[in-house]
């Protein structure tokens, strides 16, 4: 069998504000294979951001466990890590604020190289040359600085840097959310050619699932800290079974204008409670339109009852029909 490239085991990440836990990842696992991209979605305040730092050690789990290809890296020492961290890099939602404002566009990429004592010197600009290249950036950029460059062409400067040491994984966290809706589709292309070119596998977390359609080979949907429904992208689009993903999707822009007209737009009522007095039972029955008693009082697990391939946590999709919000026929 393959080893995964990420595994995520049983994570569990509380912080303490005020002498109150807030539970903001509850027993997550997740893995991700060679070559495969994971897109993990959710609303603001799911989790799956945290999971992303945790992943990079950016924070520390409270519980559970992180494995980078087979190897157990939850409580490495800074230094033992620091090797690891070649095989992993981030690309962050507001490429303004990652990139040194008074470093030149050459040497920011050029830092994981130098950082690693990979390259140097001449060898080391030849590499960030032929990567901005590969980002769709010309030579002329090299001398520039950030604030010289557009939103779009700072992300594929973050793109660059990302990526100049050919990591195994890459976390992309709302790689285009920060972007203008014109130039989102263009780094979307441009991800998607740069990860089947090189290989590298990804966990791409997002607010929207429209985003990952094309990109992601599998979909996560985290709803107050947990996963509800998990399985391969495309059937999940064709058939969402838990009401919260059959919400988010019912909400995600349709280029078709036929798909469009057949669907049926389900607005959720109220906010996603806070994690840090998660709801009993189902912690989305305060907001499920189907919710029936048992979902007042016991959590109900994620299992592939129906298929393996795509476990789903919901009393309903386990024990009888698979719930339709939408009223589709
Ligand atoms: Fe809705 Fe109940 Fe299913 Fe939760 S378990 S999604 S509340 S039907």
């Amino acid at each position: 069998m393959t080893t995964p490239v990420l595994e995520v085991d049983g994570l569990v990440k509380h912080y303490h504000v005020r002498g109150q836990a807030v539970r903001a990842v509850d027993g997550v696992s997740l893995s991700i294979g060679p070559g495969e991209v994971l897109g993990l979605v959710g609303e603001s305040g799911s989790g799956k951001s945290t999971i992303g730092r945790c992943v990079l050690r950016l924070t520390e789990p409270t519980a559970g466990a992180v494995h980078l290809t087979g190897r157990d890296i939850t409580h490495l020492s800074r230094r033992a890590l620091r090797p690891l961290r070649r095989d992993v890099h981030m690309v962050f939602q507001d490429p303004y604020s990652s990139l040194n404002p008074r470093f030149t566009v050459g040497r920011i990429v050029a830092e994981p190289l130098r950082r690693h004592g990979v390259a140097r010197g001449g060898p080391a600009e030849e590499r960030v040359r032929e990567m901005l290249e590969r980002v769709g950036l010309g030579p002329e950029t090299h001398r520039r600085r950030p604030h010289e460059l557009s939103g779009g062409q700072r992300q594929r400067v973050g793109l660059a840097r990302a990526l100049i040491l050919e990591p195994k994984l890459v976390v992309a966290d709302e790689p285009v959310s920060a972007l203008d809706v014109s130039v989102q589709a263009s780094v979307l292309n441009l991800i998607a050619d740069l990860q089947r070119d090189m290989g590298f596998s990804c966990l791409f977390i997002t607010h929207d699932l429209s985003v990952v359609e094309f990109l992601a080979d599998r979909i996560a949907v985290m709803y107050l800290g947990r996963i509800v429904e998990t399985g391969p992208t495309k059937k999940i689009f064709a058939e969402p079974q838990h009401p919260y993903t059959q919400a988010l999707l019912s909400a995600a822009p349709e280029p078709d204008p036929a798909r469009q007209r057949e669907r049926r737009r389900v607005v959720l009522r109220g906010d996603m409670p806070s994690p840090l007095d998660p709801p009993p039972g189902c912690r989305f029955h305060t907001r499920c339109p189907v919710a029936v008693d048992i979902c007042r009082t016991d959590e109900p697990p994620l299992t592939g009852v129906r298929d393996d391939e795509r476990p789903v946590a919901c009393h309903l999709v386990t024990s009888s029909e698979v719930p339709d919000i939408t009223g589709r026929d």
